[in-house]
């Protein structure tokens, strides 16, 4: 199963991957999270500050 990169396009595929996991894309290196599984959807990770504690 593949999904489209939102940001270029790029065929990302699911490797086992987990709700709210974040994936690098392959082509453009954005950071995507995955915010649905069936089916599979990504969207671009917010970039904000590294603080993912809070
Ligand atoms: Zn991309």
């Amino acid at each position: 199963m593949t999904q489209d990169c939102p940001v270029c396009g790029a065929d990302i595929t699911n490797n086992g991957l987990m709700m709210n996991e974040l994936v690098p894309c392959p082509e453009c290196g954005s950071d995507l999270e995955v915010i649905e599984l069936t089916p599979l959807k990504l969207d671009k990770a917010p970039e904000e500050k590294e603080d993912w504690g809070e």
